[in-house]
């Protein structure tokens, strides 16, 4: 017997029919010998129907009566899951946010988890109750619901894992795992057995839209191990335990899998994209020391993330241009920022655009492999496609191209580092 977290996403949640698809599920789990807690999503479009409310109601972001209003479409799929429940005949109970509690710091809107208690969940699951705890929800110091960000119940999800000693966290979604790229993009793309908790993070945090970044990084701190998988499937497919989706684990637990299942150690895991940012060229910066400072540090200060940067090397005299990226959601506050600045930074045009993409090369395997980012450049170069800016980490290189060639790109990535799948595969 195992304790087993089971978070169910929006698209898993939409209307009562598909919340008693995931009741089945969550029987079959618990008939299979397990104390099971499940974390819910609110029903697909729910959140942002909210969100639409509270702008309507007032065009002044209030974060904290905000979460009131945003926090309640998971309330209602956690309270409908365990009716659900309940009339197949397992014994059910909700647990919101506030009466775990799950405490978060006061930071309405964004909340981190500070702690939670687990007493009455633990002796609830040990007598044979199915926990519902809806995702997203916290309770602030001072008392108030608290959210965690869009997409953060994945987070409450590892979370409550983590505090119960789960063996797993099952992340159930309209998608059966992981892939080495966008399968929409590439027909030939693979589901990957395993990704480690790094690779997962690149991936998430560069576009591949599969969990809450920050969801990531704390089952990494955590050592939870995440399984990626669909809710869609049948009564008759093969069970959680099985591990039929994505898991994601750590690097000694990753070698194992690969070596039980003769699988070959690849350079590159994946190859993510992302058409989210913007690009900002401020020129003939003056090149002296504390320049760029100058630039960064209003951004900074208002929680804008430049993510690339680029300092072209002074054309004329003292002089630079400096090329960097933001969320394109951030471009207008960015753009303002920079302009209310511009006699302190002293450049001389900004000049902005929308039309670009970063597309990212991921895996652990480059941390003992040379010649990645080589390949890389050479193979976008056989086909045309211009690089703008580039930036690295220990395990990922990532471009900046238009965004036309986006597809382009990944594919002809997908290729160059042997990820198709062969025929076999298929
Ligand atoms: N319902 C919230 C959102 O849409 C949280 C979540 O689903 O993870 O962002
Ligand atoms: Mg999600």
């Amino acid at each position: 017997m195992a304790r087993i977290v089971m978070k169910f996403g929006g698209t898993s949640m939409a209307g009562t029919e598909r919340v008693r698809r995931v009741a089945n599920i969550v029987r079959r789990q618990q008939a299979a010998g397990h104390e099971v807690a499940v974390v819910v999503s609110a029903m697909a479009g729910e959140t942002d129907r909210l969100v639409n409310f509270c702008r309507e109601a007032n065009p002044v972001f209030d974060p904290a009566e905000y979460d009131v209003v945003v926090s309640s479409g998971e309330q209602v799929t956690a309270g409908l899951l365990a009716l659900t429940l309940r009339a197949l005949g397992c014994e059910a109970r909700s647990w919101l946010g506030w009466q775990l509690p799950i405490r978060t710091f006061d930071s309405y809107s964004n909340a981190k988890i500070d702690s939670l208690d687990v007493e009455g969940l633990n002796a609830s699951m040990a007598a044979g109750e199915i926990a519902v705890i809806p995702g997203f929800q916290g309770v602030s110091e001072e008392g108030r619901v608290t959210t965690m960000g869009r997409g953060g119940s994945d987070t409450t999800a590892v979370a409550i894992a983590a505090a119960i000693g789960a063996q797993r966290c099952d992340i159930y979604t309209d998608v059966d795992g992981v892939y080495t790229t966008d399968p929409r993009i590439v027909a030939k793309a693979r589901k990957l057995k395993a990704v480690t908790y790094e690779e997962m993070l690149e991936l998430a945090s560069v576009g591949a839209k599969v969990l809450q970044t920050r969801s990531v990084g704390l089952a990494m701190k955590e050592g939870v191990r995440v399984q990626v998988l669909s809710s869609f499937i049948d009564d008759d497919a093969t069970p959680a335990d099985e591990l039929p989706g994505t898991l994601i684990v750590d690097d000694s637990e990753m070698e194992e899998i690969r070596k039980a299942h003769g699988m070959e150690r690849q350079v590159v895991t994946g190859i993510a994209h992302d058409k989210n940012e913007a690009k900002i060229i401020l020129t003939r910066v003056p090149d002296k020391p504390g320049a760029v400072a100058h630039i960064f540090a209003p951004l900074a200060e208002a929680s804008i993330n430049v993510d690339m940067i680029i300092q072209n090397v002074g054309r004329d005299k003292g002089e630079t241009d400096v090329t960097f990226t933001v969320p394109q959601n951030d471009l207008p506050r960015a753009q303002a920022i920079l302009e209310s600045k511009r006699d302190d930074i002293g450049y001389n045009r900004i000049i902005t655009d929308n039309r670009i993409a970063k597309i990212s090369v991921v895996g652990v395997g480059m941390k003992s492999h040379a010649g990645v980012a080589a390949d890389m450049f050479r193979s976008l170069a056989e086909r045309g496609i211009n690089i703008q800016a580039i930036s690295t980490s220990e395990i990922k290189v990532s471009v900046m191209i238009d965004e036309d060639e986006t597809e382009l790109a990944v594919r002809v990535l997908h290729t160059a580092y042997g990820l198709d799948a062969s025929d076999e595969d298929a």
